[in-house]
Formats: structure tokens, C-alpha cells, sequence
């Protein structure tokens, strides 16, 4: 029996994603903005908000990577089955696609907090017998498919959420569209409103997630013509989104009162990216439960009880004593370090310096800057020695990214018996948690202005771990140079070419590993207990999705 009927009371937040991580063994997730609308369902539940998700099952998930000796992955279907977890509610939503009636129905997942809090969680599904075999697949695989498949998805996730929330008997205050992908959802606001305009941007907030130009789906007319059965109006649908391509960020964009880029940094780059719209900022956050190990759980839990719902405690994490901090941080990577060599065999040990780096395999990430001057990385490792461990899935068409993986694989190759360097397979939240709390510095090398925020790091920083980042997102925000990290490259404002940009990261790369985070790690293990600390008491105070979502309430909600 579930608590549906006790959450349908009061007017609700709608929280729409086309992805969702709940839990590692639902794969309704690819990257960093389903890892954040997971930590946005996890602390709305805990702070009792009351918002209702929106989301597809995804019954083919994303997929399971393989990675063979040489670095290349192989993509594999997830079987899961939404019904081991989930009930499937009863009531039934529908919506037009080309001449054809889609059947929608939602399967329930309740996220519920120690607090008594509980966010619903809708995920659609049109795997329905009544529906025809091309319909039945619309829910199946997260981010797959052509362009006709996705717009076939984003009608059911933007047009099919709204109904079905309706449908449920969900009274709703704000659609909140996290990325453009349910942004149709405005045109099923327009019918109900009677084309008002301002009465639909009243009701509608958008949160933009990436500069990067293919992260903003546009659809050619023909198609959305031939596609979206509920909507003929082309002309209106032009002034709406743009008159090439069906734009689904500029049609969020001119249908949103309140719209916002995820770091300071993003609002600016979003904010010349689309001039005439106001962009405001809400720095992302990530759950502080969550993304905490357990041995600085049990810290935390004794020193500052009361931190997980209040992760602003943080802030006095100088009441615990350092060698429990050291003690917490050891017990978590001697964990990860078990973990890498028990999957990889690479042999790792517990008291070598370790870096970490993991997402989503992609040209701008850049995870093999660090290769760049392999005489000068082995110098580097003569002064103190270091080993990596890397993650991260590359999308199945993204052919770069993951020519990408197999350069750190041959990397590994040429630094064998050198430098350790493992790379886990089948990057997900569990290998995530791990590794932000396993490793000793976690690096990130984003081509500038190219990373609108980032969360990897904040989890680290509530593991007492290091950020040694490029100046992008978050970190501008968080970084205090030698206080609570360190800086890779220039500051945002400097005006630099992009090889004058490269320049100056690799200079900072292998010089503050060998002459500043070396030396530190080996010889001064007070100070660098003092920037663990820091790393807790000043970035994950702050950077946790309970102030982001105070935030999004105070500011978007109400
Ligand atoms: C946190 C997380 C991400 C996002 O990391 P970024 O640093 O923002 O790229 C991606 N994937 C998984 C599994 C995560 O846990």
C-alpha cells in the first residue's frame, strides 16, 4: 500500500527529469544531472518539501560498460525490473503521437526520510500490451536512439508527466523543468490555460545545465510536425522555439518566469548565451547523507550530531580531533584501494599518494591532461610517489570519448611498473561514493568555461578530501588557493587564447603536484590534515543539496 493518497494533499512542486538516480541498482541515470535530481528528491524529502518527481522507468537504463585490456567499451543492456522495487499505480494518462494514442502509466517510487518526509516519485511507462510494439520501447532506454526517438520520449515526459499528474489527482503550484528535455511540458500548460502566455510563465521554472552546444536538443519542424499528434499550432510553436529547429531550451526559456544556470560562473556564460532572458544562480549542492562514508557518518555523528539534515554543522567540523580524521580517511581508502585491486589487480597501495578522476568520459572533461608530458609526470613521481584511479562511462555515440579511455589505458601501459593507474569499469553511484571518499586529491581538468558546475568534487569535500581543480563552476566559488585546495590554471576573468590557457594548467598541474601537494601529503601530514578539515568545514557546509534547495524554494518556489 503506498502513501499516495496522504501526498496528493496541498499544492505540490512538479520536479520533471529525463533522469533520475534513487538507487545504484536503478540505472534510470547517465551522469552528473541525474546524480543531482536524485540528491534534489533526497533532501526535498528530508526537509518535507512538498515536490513530486517526474521521470521515464528507463527499463533498458543506460547501459553496463565492459572495458576490455586495451580501454575499449562495450556497451551493455541493463535488465532490471522496475517491479522489484516499485508498484505500478492504476490509473492510466495518454498522449498523441503521429495519428496514434500512447498509453501511459506511472510506476511509484517513495523516497522517504528519517525526518517523516516522502517526495513521490513518478516514473512513466508505455511498455503497456494496449500499445503498439514502437510505443511500447518509448520508455526503454535513457538517452538512446535517433532524434525522433527522443522526441517521442520527451512528449511522453514533459506532455505524459503533466497529464499523469493530473490524472493522479496532483495539484500542482510550479513545474520545475530540470534541462530542457520536458520542456513540451509548457505546451500542454498553454492548451489548459487558454494560450495565456504569462499565466504559464507564472507557473514554470527552468534550471539550464550545460554550455556545451549539443546538451540543448533541437528537433527539425518536419519532424516535430510528423511526431507530436497533440500540437499543430507551427507558427506559435516557431515565436515559442525558434525558427529552424524546435529548440526545447529556448522553448523553457521563453515560457519560465525564473530561470537559473547551476554555479555564479554558469549564470554568466548562460546569460550570454541567451541575452534577453534573466539567468539567476543557484550553486548546485549534493546530499550530505549520501555522499558521506561511513566512518566520517560515524564522525560526524558524534561530533556534530544533527549534521545530515543540517549540513551547515559542517562549518565546526574543527571540534574533531585531526587523527580521527586521518583514521576516518584511511578506513575509506583502504576500502577503495581493496576495491581497485580486487577489480583491476593493480596492486595499489594504502600509504601512496592517490588521485582520483571520474565522470562521464567526454572530450571537455579532459581526463588524460595529466599525460601531457609523460618525462615530466615521471620526474614528478620520483620526488613522491603517486597512483591514480579513474572512472567514467562514455556515452555509447560519443566515439572521442572513448578513444579517451583507451589513451589512459595505453598510459597505464606505458607507466607500468612506474606509476599505478587503474580504471574502474561500469562507472555508477556506488563506485562514485567510493572513490570521493577513497582518494587522497580529486582532480578535475575541464576546458575552461565549459563546466557549468560540477558536484563531483563538493562530494569529496564531505569526505575530507582535496579539490584540485581548474578554475570552472563550483570550484571558482569554493577554492581558497592552499586553504581548502588548489587552482589549476588562470582565474576566470583572464582573458587567455586557449593554448595560452593549456599553457598555464599544465604548469600548474605538474608544478603544485611536485613542489606544493607532494611535499605536503609526505612530509607535513599536520597541514594536510588541516586542509581536510577545511575541505569539510568551508566547501561541504556549503555545497550540499539541502542549501541548494532552500535555495531553489526562497527564490524559484515561492
Ligand atoms: C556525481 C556523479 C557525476 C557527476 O560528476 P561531475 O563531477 O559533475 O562530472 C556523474 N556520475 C556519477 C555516477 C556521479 O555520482
Amino acid at each position: 500500500m503506498n502513501n499516495l493518497p496522504g501526498a496528493l494533499k496541498g499544492m505540490k512542486i512538479a520536479y520533471f527529469s529525463m533522469e533520475i538516480a534513487l538507487e545504484n541498482q536503478m540505472p534510470t541515470y547517465a551522469g552528473g544531472l541525474g546524480t543531482l535530481a536524485g540528491d534534489t528528491v533526497r533532501s526535498s524529502a528530508d526537509l518535507n518539501l512538498p515536490v513530486v518527481a517526474v521521470s521515464l522507468a528507463c527499463k533498458k537504463g543506460y547501459f553496463r560498460q565492459e572495458l576490455d585490456r586495451d580501454g575499449r567499451q562495450t556497451e551493455l543492456p541493463v535488465d532490471w525490473n522496475p517491479a522489484t522495487i516499485m508498484e505500478m499505480l492504476p490509473q492510466e494518462a495518454a498522449v498523441k503521437i503521429q495519428d496514434r494514442e500512447v498509453r501511459i502509466r506511472a510506476w511509484l517510487y517513495e523516497q522517504k526520510s528519517l525526518t517523516g518526509g516522502m517526495v513521490p516519485v513518478l516514473f512513466l511507462d508505455t511498455d503497456l500490451p494496449e500499445n503498439q510494439p514502437r510505443d511500447r520501447d518509448i520508455s526503454s532506454v535513457l538517452y538512446g536512439g535517433d532524434d525522433g526517438y527522443r522526441l517521442r520520449q520527451e512528449i511522453v515526459l514533459g506532455i505524459g508527466g503533466c497529464r499523469m499528474l493530473e490524472a493522479l489527482g496532483f495539484r500542482i503550484r510550479k513545474y520545475h523543468m530540470n534541462e530542457g528535455h520536458s520542456s513540451l511540458l509548457t505546451l500542454e500548460l498553454l492548451k489548459r490555460h487558454g494560450m495565456d502566455l504569462e499565466k504559464v510563465k507564472e507557473l514554470c521554472v527552468f534550471t539550464t545545465h550545460t554550455p556545451v552546444e549539443a546538451g540543448h536538443d533541437k528537433f527539425p519542424y518536419p519532424l516535430v510536425e510528423e511526431v507530436l499528434g497533440d500540437w499543430q499550432d507551427l507558427e506559435m510553436l516557431r515565436k515559442l522555439g525558434g525558427l529552424q529547429r524546435l529548440n526545447m531550451t529556448f522553448l523553457a526559456l521563453n515560457l519560465s518566469n525564473y530561470i537559473n544556470g547551476v554555479a555564479k560562473r554558469h549564470q554568466d556564460v548562460s546569460q550570454h548565451m541567451f541575452p534577453g532572458y534573466k539567468i539567476n544562480a543557484v550553486t548546485n549542492g549534493v546530499h550530505s547523507f549520501t555522499w558521506t562514508c561511513p566512518p566520517f557518518r560515524r564522525l560526524y555523528d558524534q561530533y556534530l550530531p544533527g549534521w545530515a539534515n543540517e549540513p551547515e554543522l559542517l562549518v565546526r567540523v574543527d571540534v574533531v580531533p585531526d587523527e580521527l580524521i586521518w583514521e576516518a580517511h584511511q578506513e575509506a581508502k583502504r576500502d577503495l584501494i581493496d576495491y581497485v585491486n580486487r577489480s583491476t589487480g593493480a596492486g595499489m597501495d594504502y600509504d601512496v599518494l592517490t588521485l582520483g578522476f571520474a565522470r562521464r568520459s567526454t572530450v571537455y572533461k579532459r581526463p588524460a591532461l595529466i599525460f601531457q608530458d609523460l618525462a615530466r609526470l615521471r620526474k614528478i613521481n620520483a620526488r613522491g610517489k603517486i597512483q591514480l584511479v579513474y572512472a567514467g562511462k562514455a556515452h555509447p555515440r560519443d566515439l572521442q570519448g572513448k578513444r579517451l579511455i583507451e589513451e589512459i589505458f595505453s598510459r597505464m601501459r606505458e607507466l607500468q611498473g612506474e606509476i599505478k593507474i587503474a580504471y574502474l569499469a561500469d562507472y555508477d553511484m556506488d563506485i562514485a561514493a567510493r572513490m570521493v571518499a577513497g582518494v587522497d586529491v580529486w582532480v578535475n581538468t575541464p576546458l575552461r568555461h565549459l563546466e557549468a558546475s560540477g558536484t563531483s568534487g563538493m562530494k569529496a569535500a564531505h569526505n575530507g578530501v582535496i579539490n584540485f581543480s581548474v578554475l570552472d563552476g563550483w570550484w571558482i566559488e569554493g577554492w581558497i588557493e592552499g586553504v581548502n585546495g588548489w587552482a589549476i590554471g588562470p582565474e576566470p576573468q583572464e582573458k587567455l587564447s586557449l593554448e595560452e590557457g593549456v599553457t598555464r594548467e599544465l604548469d600548474d598541474l605538474y608544478n603544485k603536484l611536485e613542489y606544493i601537494i607532494i611535499p605536503l601529503y609526505y612530509r607535513r601530514r599536520d597541514e594536510w590534515i588541516t586542509m581536510m578539515n577545511n575541505s569539510i568545514g568551508m566547501l561541504a557546509y556549503y555545497f550540499n543539496s539541502h542549501r541548494m534547495m532552500r535555495r531553489y524554494v526562497s527564490e524559484a518556489y515561492l
